[in-house]
């Protein structure tokens, strides 16, 4: 089967051919129709400092897709063949305090698909049945597709009650743009989203973003008087993963205010710890999904009417695989999907 791979401990990847994955007992095999493209990709092909430090080749990565169930291992009785699933990309150890007691977004084992084991970009995967995700209503191939990124805005957003709410978003990427739709969706009185690119605010805006700002020619402050706020934001989810984000979303906090943040900071950096403690702030860590909590949340928003299709701005062919990596690196757009049937 063809696959792409990152052959040797250098920048690149290679579209090749691969033996078709083993299925053992409790696994299942999975023909892949579409693919997302993550930052984690675009790290392990640019050959970053993470990336050496996290990736033994040759792998096959790649942990963002749909398909459709074409085999199932020994024991797999709730799965059946012809079923179009996604997969939760983190398999955890199941013996850990946290896993036995259910918590398995927080097992400390956890090996990650496309980066701990071979991944999804390719024509065929395996997963244990465990990490199986059935789409029980019928979801847009694209958007099934991005199913695992979704899940880590639901679960950012989802960290706190935000019902009439003023939510402030740092970082328009895919991720933060869906979160965007999910606070709206679910309530929040007004939706703040800053960015530097003046492409992904535009998104922001068509996803219902009450005020997109780009954060070269305006700060968090003007926002807020321009949202006519007069305590600050009571719900920061913080997706850039940079210092002056971070910084700039604990200026403008509410007393109270809580804080989500799923972007990841390459490095350490000071803040203001004395205003997160006078004004009584609450920072909360979010890495992956919760199993399987967030993956019903994203069914049901779904169902309920949630639209998630102008984050998708990028669609290729699985051998236009260059010219798709170009795109999502560009930092511009939103979503980048690759077809792996044409
Ligand atoms: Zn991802
Ligand atoms: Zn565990």
């Amino acid at each position: 089967m063809k696959a792409l791979v990152k052959e040797k401990a250098e920048p690149g990847l290679a579209l090749v051919d691969v033996p078709e994955p083993a299925v053992g007992p409790g696994d299942v095999l999975i023909k892949v129709l579409r693919t997302g493209i993550c930052g984690t990709d675009l790290h392990i092909r640019s050959w970053d400092g993470w990336a050496q430090q996290t990736i033994s080749t040759p792998l096959v990565i790649g942990h963002e897709f749909v398909g459709e169930v074409v085999e199932t291992g020994q024991g797999v009785t709730d799965i059946a063949v012809g079923a179009r699933v996604s997969g939760e990309g983190h398999l955890v150890c199941g013996k850990c305090r946290n896993c036995l007691a259910g918590r398995r977004h927080l097992c400390r084992a956890t090996v990650g698909l496309g980066v701990g084991r071979d991944g999804a970009f390719a024509q065929y995967v395996v997963l244990p049945a465990s990490n199986v995700w059935v789409h029980r209503v019928p979801v847009d191939l694209d958007v099934a597709a991005i199913f695992d990124p979704f899940g880590n805005a639901v679960h950012t957003a989802l960290s706190f009650p935000l019902v009439g709410e003023d939510v402030l978003i740092t970082g328009a990427g895919p991720i933060g743009l869906m979160a965007a739709a999910v606070a709206r969706h679910a309530g929040a009185r007004s939706v703040m989203i800053t960015d530097v690119s003046e492409e992904r605010l535009e998104l922001a805006r068509k996803i219902g973003a009450s005020l997109a700002l780009n954060v070269s020619d305006a700060s968090i402050a003007d926002g807020q008087r321009e949202l006519g706020l007069r305590e600050g934001f009571d719900i920061g989810l913080e997706m850039s993963g940079r210092p002056e984000a971070m910084r700039d979303m604990i200026a403008n906090m509410t007393h109270g205010g809580r804080i989500a943040m799923l972007g990841l900071p390459s490095e350490d950096f000071p803040v203001d710890w004395a205003r997160i403690v006078t004004s009584m702030i609450t920072i909360k860590g979010i890495y992956g999904r919760e199993m399987y909590e967030t993956w019903y949340a994203m069914s049901v928003l779904l169902e309920g009417g949630l639209d998630l299709t102008p984050v998708i701005t990028g669609r290729y062919g699985y051998r236009d695989f260059e010219a798709a990596f170009a795109d999502a690196a560009s930092g511009r757009g939103g979503k980048v999907i690759l077809d792996w049937t044409v």
